[in-house]
């Protein structure tokens, strides 16, 4: 290990709550977890979309995106998730500290490693949204074969069918995409937003 005590914080003068309130918001991640094809990123999409013409200042971090650049040097190994989820939640705690609301889209599959981004960022500020979608419809869905493949044993360590997916014990917000149409789920979102004072009404 390198010799770190040189490397001192630097205080700045502008902090989150100013970066925030210029922007008219609170500072939040909202964590999108669940299964592939749970609806994670066309939700998050579609919330982003709805936050941006309410004048708010969003910025989303997707699985596969960040899996092309920061992290193409990570697998799919136990390990390799959870370094996968560690450097996105540093990110995303950089971008709240811009005074953003973040959405991030990453399957997330182990409790410990969301816990760890939880305890990342301020109390309050981690909004765990839990894609509660059941393995069957996204299954049925395989928008990208993913499963099809994971069935006949050509994708290894495959979230749902040979690798663990835990479901979070207490998160903000629980949506099945089977339930309700993807406005829906994402007013939802939204109405918890206002609810919490992120966002004004
Ligand atoms: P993930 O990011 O969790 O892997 P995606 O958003 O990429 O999932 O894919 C979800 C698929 O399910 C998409 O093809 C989407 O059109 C479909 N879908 C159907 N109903 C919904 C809904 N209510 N909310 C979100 N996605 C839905």
């Amino acid at each position: 290990m390198d010799d770190k005590s040189n490397i001192i914080w630097h205080v700045h003068k502008l902090n989150k709550k100013d970066r925030a309130r210029q922007k008219r918001q609170k500072a939040c991640l909202l964590w999108f977890t669940g299964l592939s094809a749970s609806g994670k990123s066309t939700t998050a999409n579609v919330i982003e979309q709805k936050l941006f013409e309410l004048g708010h200042h969003t910025y989303l971090l997707d699985g596969d995106n960040v899996r092309h650049g920061l992290n193409k040097d990570l697998g799919f190994s136990d390990s390799d998730r959870v370094e996968n989820i560690r450097r996105i939640g540093e990110m995303a705690k950089l971008f709240t500290d811009a005074g953003l609301i973040v959405l991030s889209a990453f399957i997330s599959p182990f409790c410990a490693d969301r816990k760890m981004v939880r305890d990342l960022v301020e109390e309050g500020e981690f909004v765990e949204i839990h894609m509660a979608t059941p393995l069957s419809v996204c299954e049925q869905r395989d928008p990208k074969g993913l499963y099809k493949k994971a069935r006949q044993g050509e994708i290894k360590n495959f979230t749902g069918i040979d690798s663990t997916y835990e479901a979070p014990e207490k998160p903000e917000l629980v949506i099945n995409t089977a339930e309700c149409d993807i406005e829906a789920c994402a007013d939802k979102v939204i109405a918890y937003l206002k609810q919490k004072q992120i966002i004004h009404d």
